[in-house]
């Protein structure tokens, strides 16, 4: 551990609660600034849904503005090594749409191209050379991101907060806080363990747990942010020989599955059905920890409906994590004194689809916390206001039976 806790005595610039993906990416925009800035979790680095993630890396969104951050997140991914490892893999990833999307998706392809990203209008027949067998039913209009792939989340996020503590930034795990109390110009947070430590701004970036943390701060469950928590589980196959090596990712849009090739004999197998998105869960229950067999079945099953061959594919382990859902499946990114607490902000409800956006999180919240103008910032965070549900300002999708795709 590096410094001594007698740095809870200190006053920090800025504290950031939640050391996943989106608090380690904070901390390490926010070392930039020469503020002293505190790391604090409750578990370890990458120790929530961080460490749960599938991890995909895209920048195909229907949305412009997701789709720029998505593009800004994908250059700084896919150039790490200055901050450290990724562990990305780029094998591409097919994302094929029925006659229903065809004209949607090929207006979205004229989008991304206009941003800069690379889309390729592919085949049917593309997929097919991947993947001998498949039945194509429902793809009719294929668009391949062949740089797309998936990375590593604990290695990103460990390596977002060892270049923010190299820069000075102090990184405490094993954490809990218990509140935070906004006063007199400064706010104070409380540990579980008793300690407690103050800082001119605190940054909550504690995805499904942030309304139990503004709870116990005396926040009101009926002013509580519109965040839910859903269960999601991933079931990892080991592929017959026949689908072995180094593949694309596949979307299966009318199945709401997605098959991650992982290295060259792994199949991560996923969902994107939007009513799991809306099953509500307490995160603070004893939550299975495993996918259960009636799931199994029914994802193997419509794998298998999609690749008939993968019938020989075995089950290696399955895993469940929490998707930090809103009603517009987007980030909530905002200051909280509307709320009453002044000087506390939030980035939370990345709604099942925040690792590869990580960095543009970063930067979006530390600009925010460092007082750059909304209009001068890179993205406005404006957009991300939790009052825009109720102004009908939702962020929107084109595609919108299609779960987390947006
Ligand atoms: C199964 C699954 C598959 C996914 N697949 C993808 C994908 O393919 N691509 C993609 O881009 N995204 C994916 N995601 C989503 C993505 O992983 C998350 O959006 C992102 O990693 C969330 O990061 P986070 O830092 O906001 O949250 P977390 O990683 O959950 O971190 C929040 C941290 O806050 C800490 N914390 C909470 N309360 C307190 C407290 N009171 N005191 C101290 N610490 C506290 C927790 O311990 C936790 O470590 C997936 C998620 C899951 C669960």
């Amino acid at each position: 551990m590096d410094q001594q806790f007698s740095i809870m005595d200190t006053d920090f610039d800025f504290i950031i609660v939640g050391a996943g993906s989106t608090g380690t990416s904070i901390s390490y925009y926010l070392r930039r600034f020469g503020s002293r800035v505190l790391l604090l979790d409750s578990r370890g680095i990458a120790g929530g849904n961080t460490g749960k993630s599938s991890a995909l890396i895209r920048t195909h969104y229907s949305n412009e503005l997701i789709a720029a951050m998505g593009k800004y997140s994908y250059d700084i991914i896919s150039r790490f090594n200055s901050i450290g490892f990724s562990g990305l893999h780029q094998p591409g990833m097919f994302f094929p749409f029925d006659e229903k999307y065809r004209e949607t998706a090929k207006e979205n392809v004229e989008m991304l191209r206009r941003l800069g990203i690379e889309e390729v209008e592919s085949t049917p027949k593309e997929i097919e050379r991947h993947f001998p067998g498949v039945a194509l039913e429902g793809f009719d209009y294929v668009v391949l991101e062949p740089h797309a792939g998936y990375a590593d989340p604990v290695a990103v996020s460990n390596s977002y907060a060892e270049a923010a503590r190299k820069d000075g930034v102090v990184v405490r795990v094993g954490k809990e806080v218990a509140r935070v109390d906004p006063k007199e110009g400064m706010v104070s947070v409380s540990m579980r363990d008793g300690s407690s430590v103050t800082g001119k701004k605190v940054i909550l970036a504690t995805n499904v747990w942030t309304n139990k943390l503004l709870g116990d701060s005396g926040l009101s469950r009926s002013r509580f942010l519109r965040i839910t928590a859903s269960q999601h589980a991933v079931v990892y196959l080991k592929r017959p020989p026949a689908y072995q090596g180094e593949k694309p990712v596949l979307w299966d849009p009318p199945n709401l599955a997605y098959y991650k090739m992982e290295g060259t004999s792994l199949l991560a197998l996923g969902s994107l059905d939007p009513q799991i998105d809306s099953r509500e869960v307490d995160p603070e229950a004893n939550l299975p920890e495993v996918a259960d067999y009636e799931y199994i079945e029914d994802y193997v099953g419509r794998l298998i409906s999609r690749i008939p061959g993968m019938g020989d594919a075995t089950v290696a382990s399955s895993i469940t994590g929490l998707y930090d859902m809103t009603p517009d499946g987007q980030a909530i990114i905002s200051p909280l004194d509307d709320l009453g607490f002044e000087g506390v902000y939030v980035c939370a409800g990345l709604s099942g689809h925040g690792f590869k956006l990580s960095p543009a999180y970063g930067l979006i919240t530390s600009e925010m916390v460092t007082g750059v103008e909304p209009e001068r910032a890179t993205f406005d965070w404006r957009n991300f206001s939790p009052d825009r549900f109720s102004r009908g300002k939702m962020i929107t999708s084109k595609y919108t039976s299609i779960g987390t795709i947006y």
